[in-house]
């Protein structure tokens, strides 16, 4: 089997949830056919290290399962109705939906040049107003929500287990919510914690109609109605950076599950942060390394090696050796592309171990040295030798 940690056991990946969270790591056994969905970018710039290093894993994750027999149907979202997207087409003085197809053409580029498989739809936010619209619909009728001043919140005293995907207190997640682009003093609401499904839009910012009043989707909503019109009430996993845990998957799940009435995400999995000069990679601090550049440099399996020879669930600082070393690794498998079975299936071992790439990388590497062929093996990590 395939292992790895389960938010609703519980995660981590973040410090401040050392002390509280119980952790598990516990055995993924899908059916044959696995639905998984990972949130995918807001584009309204280049792909950054981060964002190359969960979509990554995922796809290690997915060759893994194809190897094993699954077929796999894997969405992953573009965020095109978003406050980052319209804030920087503002500064360019563009259309927003010609910022999101710029970005995005570049992020697939991106994503093609590390040798990521392609996902069976990549379905953008502008393209759900009526599923969202029907989303809420649900959730409204069900007495999860309510409407204020314009704008549809959810209900967070109606949902018993509120908080039990990221295992935050009330408090901790107040401070998060506020920090990641909650308005936690919004007079409209009820409670500071309810978040909102929809709400009015700025003078130039899109907006549609609907039953409640003219306006946009909130953020997590789009995610749960993309999941619930692709891949139905249930999935298998579901995917995306540890700093999207709370509010973002907290907030998703609750919504979900009031709509449906049932389980929305039988495994969370999530990506660990890159830091970089010792903080964490973020575009506020200015420190984020692009895809696209290195690929100026390197060969990009070279760039996929240095991403996986990292745990995914391991926080981890990008340094200057990196992209040497891996370029001087890829050169030595280079060297030695013959096969060697029993080399597979340790590989195979390392990744049914959750997703133990460093262990896969180092069992490849020992066999070079040995004069091995690791050609299958490397294959099945995403990096096809010469
Ligand atoms: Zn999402």
């Amino acid at each position: 089997f395939i292992a790895y940690i389960n938010n609703e056991n519980c995660v981590v990946i973040n410090r401040k949830q050392n002390d509280t969270a119980r952790r598990a790591i516990v055995a993924f056994e899908p059916n044959d056919h696995v639905l998984m969905y990972t949130c995918g970018i807001t584009p309204y710039d280049a792909t950054h290290l981060g964002h190359a290093a969960t979509f990554i894993a995922y796809d290690v994750l997915q060759r893994r399962l194809i190897d094993k027999g699954h077929t796999v149907r894997c969405i992953r979202n573009v965020t095109d109705v978003d406050d980052p997207l319209f804030a920087k087409a503002r500064e360019l003085g563009i259309h927003y939906l010609d910022l999101a197809a710029g970005e995005e053409a570049r992020f697939e580029r991106d994503m093609e040049a590390l040798n990521a498989l392609p996902v069976a739809a990549t379905p953008r936010a502008s393209s759900a107003i009526p599923d969202i619209r029907g989303f809420i619909g649900m959730v409204l009728d069900r007495g999860f929500a309510y409407e204020s001043g314009g704008s549809v919140y959810f209900d967070v005293s109606k949902f018993g287990s509120f908080g039990s995907l990221s295992h935050y207190s009330d408090d901790e997640m107040l401070v998060l919510a506020k920090e990641r682009g909650g308005n936690i003093d919004d007079p409209n609401k009820r409670s500071p914690l309810d978040f909102v499904l929809w709400h009015p839009s700025a003078s130039d910012e899109p907006s549609w109609d609907t039953m409640w009043g003219a306006g946009r989707p909130g953020w997590h909503i789009e995610c749960s109605a993309l999941a619930l019109r692709e891949l139905g009430t249930t999935i298998d996993l579901h995917g995306g950076g540890a700093d999207l845990i709370f509010p973002h998957h907290e907030c998703e799940r609750a919504q979900s599950e009031a709509a449906t009435g049932e389980p929305f995400v039988k495994h969370w999995m999530h990506t660990a942060l890159i830091h970089k000069d010792g903080e964490k990679m973020s575009k506020s601090l200015g420190n984020l390394v692009f895809v696209d550049q290195l690929r100026e440099t390197w060969d990009p399996r070279a760039i996929r090696l240095a991403i996986i020879e990292h745990h995914y669930r391991t926080e981890w600082e990008w340094d200057d050796e990196l992209m040497p070393r891996n370029a001087a690794r890829l050169d030595s498998w280079n060297e030695r592309a013959g096969s060697n079975p029993d080399l597979l299936d340790g590989v195979r071992t390392h990744l049914d171990d959750d997703l133990d790439t460093p262990g896969a990388i180092a069992a490849i590497d020992d066999a070079a040295r040995r004069g091995a062929g690791v050609a299958e093996a490397a294959a099945l990590l995403g990096v096809d030798l010469d």
